[in-house]
């Protein structure tokens, strides 16, 4: 179920994509053709973004991403001003919460139609108290790609941020069975990846590191704006290969992304890594506060 005040808008796209009306419903009412190809073939793309006291977070690189799956997908690209309003909209309706949420969808619309669907949900998010502070154990799991997978296989769409989860779901499930709250993934050549929804932060040698994005991941948009604060702030970053044996040695880690913002990590598989509990604080003051 949802949170009370959740938000629907309904999108009219044209087959360009361009975005023709907008329409704020109720957020039970039946919206989705049964035959559209996001419910039967998770054909489509979306983004979720994070809205802190009425400001979406973010946004840009988030629309900019959008437009980056659409064409991986050979979707109409998004008409994104239309989308900014769209997600406007939502986040004022959701103004009054301090940490809210809103996920748009781009599908190639009704199985035999001419035009995509769009629609945007938003609610007030979880509490996240807990993963920020405690922190969360992740389990390393094998991608079953090599690291190259979007150069030599672009049809499998990584990096793309497609509707298709249900893997990046059953992965989390495999952790959960493993005794751990997320999972990692690993390259079949050996290089650490991104979570099913969130990029890999680790500190090592007193440097923020994160995986190279040319390795079939997504470019994280809260991955980005940390590293901006943390240059801001004097701790040097870089987007690096790391493997499992140099998460050995970090000693620091976190899991960051749009809605839970930066969950340190505290265990990978059976080895604690300790919290820095100060520096998780304030990345998380930083994400929380974004008013763009
Ligand atoms: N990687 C994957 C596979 C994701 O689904 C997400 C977000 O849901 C991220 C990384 C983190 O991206 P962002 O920080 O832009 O939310």
């Amino acid at each position: 179920m949802h949170h009370p005040d959740a938000v629907l808008a309904l999108l009219d796209l044209a087959p360009s994509g361009r975005v023709d009306a907008v329409r704020l419903v109720d957020p039970d009412a039946p919206a989705l053709h049964a035959l559209d190809l996001a419910a039967t073939r998770g054909d489509g793309v979306f983004e979720t973004i994070s809205i802190g006291r009425g400001h979406p977070q973010a946004l840009r690189p988030h629309l900019t991403r959008l437009a980056s799956s659409a064409a991986m997908l050979d979707l109409p690209a998004p008409d994104l001003d239309g989308w900014r309003e769209v997600v406007q909209r939502v986040a004022d309706a959701l103004g009054g919460h301090e940490e809210a949420w809103v996920k748009i969808v781009l599908s190639r619309g009704v199985d035999g139609g001419d035009r995509p669907t769009g629609w945007a949900w938003g609610e007030p998010s979880a509490d996240f108290s807990v993963a920020r502070t405690e922190g969360i154990r992740v389990a390393l799991l094998d991608r079953g790609y090599r690291s190259d997978v979007a150069r030599t296989s672009p049809w499998l769409l990584a990096g793309a941020k497609t509707l298709s989860y249900a893997t990046n779901m059953a992965a989390r499930r495999e952790a959960v069975r493993r005794g751990a709250d997320d999972a990692l993934f690993v390259s079949t050549d050996g290089l650490v990846l991104e979570g099913p929804t969130a990029n890999l932060v680790v500190r090592l040698d007193g440097v923020l590191a994160t995986p190279r994005t040319d390795v079939g991941i997504l470019p994280g948009t809260t991955q980005a704006d940390l590293f901006r604060w943390a240059a801001g702030q004097g701790i040097p970053t870089r987007l690096a290969s790391i493997s499992p044996q140099d998460l050995q040695r970090a000693d620091a880690a976190w899991m960051v992304s749009s809605v839970r913002h930066a969950a340190p990590v505290r265990a990978i598989d059976d080895r604690a890594v300790p919290v820095d509990a100060e520096l998780s604080a304030a990345m998380n003051a930083y994400l929380s506060g974004r008013t763009e």
